[in-house]
């Protein structure tokens, strides 16, 4: 059986808390499995920064180095915040191991049971089953990235900022690629967000999907809408999406409002994946919650371990190939909050109340 070597990246606040819920859960099924973990635990964000003098340590860079993937918490919170932007803790970790590791694809499940709609601010009645859809962003390019990138002082004395936006056809087809291969294990339908009828990039992005798809996944249905609109259709009807992806900017902001609809960060997960393979011939890749530290509740041990469960899931998928071990570690995630109706105080909505711990039992049980 493979030995399967992943650096442990806990960070502050609830991230230590829902990572020792997530390894006990990887330990029971790898022992279950007879699969041999390896992994070592190493400071990142606030616990770096309080250790280390650095939110992302050189030693925690290098266990990442020698691994095929890092399970990542959640980093930062005010104990941090007074430090300058480019030393806080999400810019100063998450970055530089975005860069080191070229992580360009963001895959963002989008998964709300049918017996948590209560969680979503929108009305029951426009997703009577839930919400299934997936959003993937591109992370590496366009205007965060782009340069020139400067402010500088007009002759008449005001100021004026410059951003840019570039892409690559290179770039818009990889993650073109990691839509369809994520489309083709689900509903098999893309929906590619732009806006063509302004940017020159997007008409660019426009163009290199349609003749990407129809060279590559011609029987995959393809769509196009622009980001406008899709904000809306996010809102309005966000089942018509089985799989939605986009440049990082638009993708920044529509997974975000994915994550509100979809009710309780506590149950997120994300995947961002990198170039090349790792020595299982799979993606590397980072595996983190959607939410983030936490800290109006962090060590009381109340936390919803399950964003953090289902994104060690995901790493099983993504960067070691084990999908039904990952699909079953979802469906028992799924049976222990649905069925079972086990709640942490995030989802419990008048049902009693378990803590981290609890829940993690409760999901092992049912693996
Ligand atoms: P947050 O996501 O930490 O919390 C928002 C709300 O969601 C809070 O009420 C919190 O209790 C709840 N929540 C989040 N995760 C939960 C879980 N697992 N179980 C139960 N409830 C949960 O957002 P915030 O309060 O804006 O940010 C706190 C800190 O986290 C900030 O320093 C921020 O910069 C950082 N952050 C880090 C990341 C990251 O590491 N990728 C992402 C987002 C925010």
């Amino acid at each position: 059986m493979p030995t399967l070597t992943f650096a442990v990246l806990p960070g502050d606040y609830i991230g230590p808390e829902v990572m020792t819920e997530a390894l006990r859960v990887l330990d029971y099924i790898a022992a279950k499995e007879g699969l041999t973990l390896s992994y070592a635990i190493a400071d990142v964000g606030g616990a770096g920064i309080d250790r280390h003098g650095k939110a992302l340590p050189d030693s925690t860079l290098e266990l990442c180095r020698r691994s095929d993937a890092i399970l990542f918490g959640s980093v930062g919170g005010p104990k941090w915040e007074k430090l300058p932007p480019n030393d806080q803790p999400e810019r100063a970790a998450l970055l530089p191991l975005r860069k080191a590791f070229s992580l360009f694809a963001n895959i963002r499940p989008g998964l709300l049971y049918k017996d948590l709609v209560d969680a979503s601010p929108l009305k029951a009645e426009r997703i009577p089953n839930g919400i299934d859809i997936v959003c993937i962003r591109e992370l590496t390019g366009g205007i965060y990235f782009g340069q020139p990138k400067t402010t500088t002082t007009l002759e008449n004395g005001e100021q004026q900022a410059i951003d840019t936006m570039v892409y690559k056809t290179s770039e818009i087809e990889r993650i073109a690629e990691v839509a369809a291969v994520t489309a083709r294990s689900r509903g098999r339908r893309v929906c590619s967000v732009d806006k063509a009828n302004v940017l020159e990039t997007s008409v660019l992005w426009r163009r290199t999907v349609t003749e990407y798809f129809a060279r590559k996944h011609p029987d995959l249905a393809l769509t196009h809408m622009y980001v406008d609109n899709a904000a809306m259709q996010l809102a309005r009807d966000p089942n018509q999406f089985d799989v939605l992806f986009t440049e990082n900017m638009f993708g920044d902001i529509l997974s975000d409002e994915m994550a509100v609809i979809c009710g309780s960060l506590g149950m997120m997960s994300s995947a961002s994946l990198g170039v090349g393979s790792n020595s299982h011939g799979r993606p590397f890749g980072l595996y983190e919650p959607a939410g983030g530290t936490a800290p109006d509740i962090a060590g009381q041990g109340v936390a919803n371990p399950c964003a953090q469960i289902l994104s060690a899931a995901l790493m099983l998928r993504y960067s070691f190939g084990l999908d039904a071990l990952a699909s079953r570690i979802e469906a028992a995630v799924r049976k222990t909050v649905t069925v079972d109706g086990v709640r942490t105080g995030d989802i419990a909505f008048g049902r009693p109340r378990v803590g981290t711990r609890e829940m993690a039992d409760a999901i092992m049980r049912n693996l």
